[in-house]
């Protein structure tokens, strides 16, 4: 049985606690990770208390050559990054490509340190006195990471993260741990010295551990929204900065004048790629009116059925496996809830088994219309390859849905109207909004968050945000006396009066 280790400097001790890792196409355990716990995070935080000083005063420059070096690393490993990525998680290669793809970008931000680093100045701010600002790394940050984003999640941390000066420790999920063990090897491999990036596997144990070490100074959260609201709370209670995402159910409006084509094309892409396991699918489409709803409907159908599934390495598969047997068995019972809640399963994806791979943990498509706000399937996220329609009266009554919902990720709305959109967009209590994008996640010179219980804490992920998260922002006033002195009454507070 493969091992997977943790990525510390020095021995790690023999686990006593294991997790078992899936190939999702196949339904094997294909590999075990050790979990590791208090002690050896220990470990993990000596070396990167040793390590991060230095590489804070390596100027950045150099630092960005290292992110450069990396950059080409991963794009020349790109193809088994993907390949092993998408045996743990199930997503399909060109999918895993993509996860790749979108945390180097965050990588390729991170080149430009130097650039977004500088700080501001303002000469003659007072008479003789200037003053200026400076962002200074934290020390040593930590990221906890989901299983759906294994390689793009961990990057938007810690390449902002170390760029900025500090040294990371990523806690990576337990159920696809290699592909994050991978990047750190190529991290050193860039000429990042070791232990400037560390990967401590674990579970809840290795979770409150870091939470509770004072010698951590920042976390960064992505996961399912109960988590992190308890990772919030308990790192602030520590006295940390926390960044905290969570859960999503993003809606897809679809207004009267929409090209239905198009919809029905960015909708069976972003509500079942990635077999619906993403914060930024679209598993609630919003039709504008019962006459939308049953044109929409009617296109809906026989493209869900031209859906191909397949084992992750299927080139011509839509999509793969969910990720493992006891989610398999959640999203059924998401779809098994809504039938009861009174919901139309129009396609029904319960009990699918792949020909040849009848141990995979696949869920085929599925359709489910009627759905109503009241609905715990509605309110609840699902996290498979399940589509719900909720049947809209009036654009107000779509602003509402996405406006009240418990979470606010992302949402798109799909119009050739110019006013409509620009509504939408100031008005919606959603995060991100795509505007005849289904997707709409930010590039990474922007910044990625989203609301209510999708993103605890304020500041948000990578761009301009992530630096300011990994940073604390230094104000230097200065004055250099001419030697005539200044003689004015020191007991009153300074003014520029
Ligand atoms: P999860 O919450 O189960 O796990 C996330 C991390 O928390 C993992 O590293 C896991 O080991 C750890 N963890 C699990 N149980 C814990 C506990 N009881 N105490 C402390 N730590 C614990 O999430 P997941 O299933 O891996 O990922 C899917 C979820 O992540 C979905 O809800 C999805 O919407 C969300 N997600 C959100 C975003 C976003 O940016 N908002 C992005 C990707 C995924």
């Amino acid at each position: 049985m493969r091992q997977i280790d943790h990525f510390i400097v020095g021995d790690s001790p023999a686990p006593t606690r294991k997790h078992q890792v899936w190939n999702p196409s196949t339904g094997e355990v294909q590999a075990e990770v050790g979990l590791g716990d208090a002690a050896l995070l220990e470990q993990a935080i000596a070396t990167a208390q040793k390590v991060q000083p230095e590489w804070a005063a390596t100027n950045p420059q150099k630092r960005a050559r290292v992110m450069f070096k990396f950059k080409e690393l991963i794009e020349a490993n790109m193809q088994s990054l993907a390949e092993l990525l998408s045996s743990e998680h199930g997503k399909v290669i060109d999918d895993a490509k993509g996860d790749v793809q979108r945390g180097l970008e965050v990588i390729e931000y991170a080149c430009g340190i130097p650039q977004v680093l500088k700080g501001e100045y303002t000469q003659g701010a007072g008479p003789g006195i200037d003053v200026y600002s400076m962002r200074q790394p934290l020390g040593i940050g930590a990221g906890i990471t989901p299983f759906n984003f294994p390689a793009m999640i961990p990057m938007w941390m810690f390449g902002m993260a170390i760029a900025a000066g500090n040294a990371f420790i990523l806690k990576p999920s337990e159920r696809d741990p290699s592909v994050p063990v991978r990047l750190a090897e190529l991290f050193v491999e860039a000429g990042a010295p070791e232990g400037l990036l560390q990967v401590v596997h674990g579970d809840k144990e290795m979770v409150d551990a870091i939470l509770d070490h004072p010698a951590i100074s920042a976390v960064s959260f992505v996961g399912s929204s109960d988590i992190a609201h308890y990772v919030y709370k308990r790192g602030v209670a520590a006295g940390k900065r926390v960044q905290a995402m969570g859960g999503a159910k993003n809606h897809g409006i679809v207004m009267p004048d929409a090209d239905l084509d198009q919809v029905v094309n960015d909708l069976a892409g972003a509500a079942f790629g990635s077999a619906g396991e993403r914060c930024m699918a679209l598993p609630v489409v919003v039709p504008v009116g019962e006459d939308t709803a049953e044109r929409l409907k009617e296109k809906l159908i026989p493209a869900i059925h031209g859906l191909k599934i397949g084992v992750s390495s299927d080139p011509d598969a839509h999509y793969g496996p969910v990720v493992t047997p006891e989610h398999k068995a959640r999203v059924e019972g998401w779809i098994d809830t809504a039938e009861k809640e009174g919901a139309e399963i129009v396609i029904d994806g319960r009990g699918f088994t792949l020909q040849g791979h009848e141990d995979g943990f696949f869920v085929g498509p599925t359709l489910i219309d009627h759905v109503t706000p009241k609905m715990d399937s509605y309110q609840e996220e699902i996290f498979g390859p399940v589509l719900q329609i909720v049947r809209a009266n009036d654009f107000e009554d779509a602003v509402r849905l996405p406006s009240d919902h418990q979470y606010g990720n992302g949402v798109a709305i799909f119009t050739r109207n110019g006013h409509a959109a620009r509504e939408f967009a100031s008005r919606v209590n959603v995060g991100m909004v795509g505007i005849n994008v289904p997707i709409p996640v930010p590039v990474s010179y922007h910044s990625f968050g989203g609301w209510k219980r999708s993103g605890f804490g304020d500041i948000d992920q990578y761009g301009t945000e992530g630096l300011k998260f990994w940073t604390k922002l230094k104000k230097v006033t200065q004055r250099w006396p001419d030697g005539g002195g200044d003689r004015s009454n020191a007991f009153v507070i300074p003014t520029m009066g």
